[in-house]
């Protein structure tokens, strides 16, 4: 298997509803979750993976993503 046959993720993390391919929400999530927490997300840096991983962790305990907080 070649780095090029991984697709990319095509459904929200949060509801598995189609979203933008390279985005991790789809958009309906995307804006649900607090100004400041988008901010962070967005931003490509050697943190990145941790925010992800900060962003799963609170869908997958269930918490909704109104309430999510993440500092650059
Ligand atoms: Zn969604």
């Amino acid at each position: 298997m070649t780095p090029r046959a991984r697709p990319a993720t095509a459904y929200c993390r949060a509801c598995r509803g189609r979203k933008t391919p390279g985005h991790y929400l789809c958009e309906t999530c995307w804006f649900t979750v607090p100004a400041p927490a988008r901010r962070a997300l967005t931003l490509r840096d050697a943190q990145a993976v941790d925010r992800l991983r900060a962003l799963l962790n609170h869908i997958n305990s269930g918490l909704p993503l109104a309430d999510l907080e993440i500092t650059p």
